[in-house]
């Protein structure tokens, strides 16, 4: 087991795409690091130079204390689990995850102790015999996470590994990689650009986009505290509702937003630099209550969604859509007007032009 540390890493394709840009990252040992954004923000390609199955532009990776930034990958002790397994179809299962020690040449006792060792964690005993057309897609993720187990790796890379999986399985499928780590308390680094799978699975969480890294934190932090408008927006489910808004001085600091004011006592020195200017408000969809009419955003219901314990609501505050997460019992239909109040501790905002965290 080892730590990963990536300093200053990019990545430029064919001398004009920058998949990656200065890229430092320090994954603790034992760790799992998710990898999170969406579709083309970089995150395979950086999984794949930890992996060395590409070449880094710039900058050094170093697994533990040794510096593997040029090293290939059967010397860098690292096992790769794929989106699409990649097993070989012709090898059972048992053959499929003995592949790598037999090529070792370890002993015969020595690679079916670790093999049955690994099916056992994986729970997959009984289907050593089968070749991988005979499994699930589910079953064949679990060999191919075998594979990586019995190599013994100092750690583990995961690129997308659920995606090929329905609803269901992947949220069964998630809970046994986590149960996996904590059972081999190896370093993992996960890549995913599924929100809730890096906010379920990550020790830490790494937010990319646009080959840059956004913010590096723990899941509580990047909820609670996001540095810019895009981690605010893309971490959290509903995701954050934003309105326009204005920092104004009147009787003390207001902000207007959205058909309302608000007072923003206490925050002179903080806002001192975004009098009179446009920023971005954010809030969530589980911080609105309804309020008496002049007390809160004037929304129009456009869509209802009862989930039994709760009732999601699509709405519209003027032209912009927001959502909102309300009691069971709410009686809403499409058309009705509600008056909805946003929690004023749980603001957040966002520079108008640069999208940077205020507060
Ligand atoms: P992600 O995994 O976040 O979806 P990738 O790391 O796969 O993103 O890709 C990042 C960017 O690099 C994208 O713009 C993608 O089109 C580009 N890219 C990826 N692989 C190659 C390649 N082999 N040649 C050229 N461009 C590539």
């Amino acid at each position: 087991m080892a730590g990963v540390t990536l300093d200053s890493v990019s990545k430029i394709y064919d001398d004009r795409v920058t998949a990656v840009r200065s890229a430092t990252i320090a994954i603790e040992e034992g760790e799992f690091m998710v990898l999170v954004g969406p579709s083309g923000c970089g995150k395979s390609t950086t999984l794949r130079m930890v992996a060395g199955l590409e070449e880094v532009s710039s900058g050094t990776i170093r697994i533990g204390s040794r510096d593997v930034t040029h090293l290939a990958p059967k010397d860098r002790d690292v096992a790769m689990v794929f989106q699409n397994y990649a097993l070989y179809p012709h090898m059972s299962c048992f053959d499929n995850m003995a592949f790598a020690l037999k090529i070792r040449g370890l002993p015969k006792t020595e690679i079916a102790r670790k093999v049955d060792e690994a099916a056992h964690i994986l729970g997959i005993e009984t289907l050593l015999e089968r070749k991988p057309r005979q499994l699930s897609g589910g079953q064949r993720q679990r060999v191919a996470v075998g594979r990586a187990i019995v190599r013994d790796p100092k750690v583990f890379l995961f690129d997308e590994p659920l995606s090929n999986l329905d609803a269901k399985l992947r949220v069964q499928m998630r809970a046994e990689i986590s149960r996996l780590h904590s059972t081999l308390s190896a370093t993992m680094i996960y890549v995913t650009h599924d929100q809730v799978e890096a906010m379920t699975m990550g020790d830490r969480i790494v937010v990319m986009l646009d080959g840059e890294i956004q913010q590096i934190a723990t899941p509580m932090e990047l909820y609670h505290q996001p540095v810019n408008r895009f981690v605010a927006g893309f971490i959290g489910s509903p995701p954050m509702n934003f309105l326009d808004g204005r920092i104004e001085q009147r009787e003390g600091l207001r902000l207007s937003a959205g058909g309302i004011d608000l007072p923003l006592d206490g925050l002179e020195e903080l806002l001192r630099n975004h009098l009179e200017r446009r920023v971005e408000v954010g809030f969530r969809p589980q911080g609105l209550r309804p309020a008496k009419p002049g007390e809160g955003f004037d929304a129009r219901v456009e869509v209802v969604e009862p989930m039994g314990s709760e009732t999601f609501v699509h709405l519209r505050i003027g032209e912009t859509p927001i959502s909102a997460r309300l009691a069971a019992d709410v009686e809403l239909g499409h058309g009705d007007r509600i008056c909805l109040r946003p929690d004023p501790h749980a603001l957040h905002l966002f520079d108008g032009e640069t999208g940077l965290a205020i507060a």
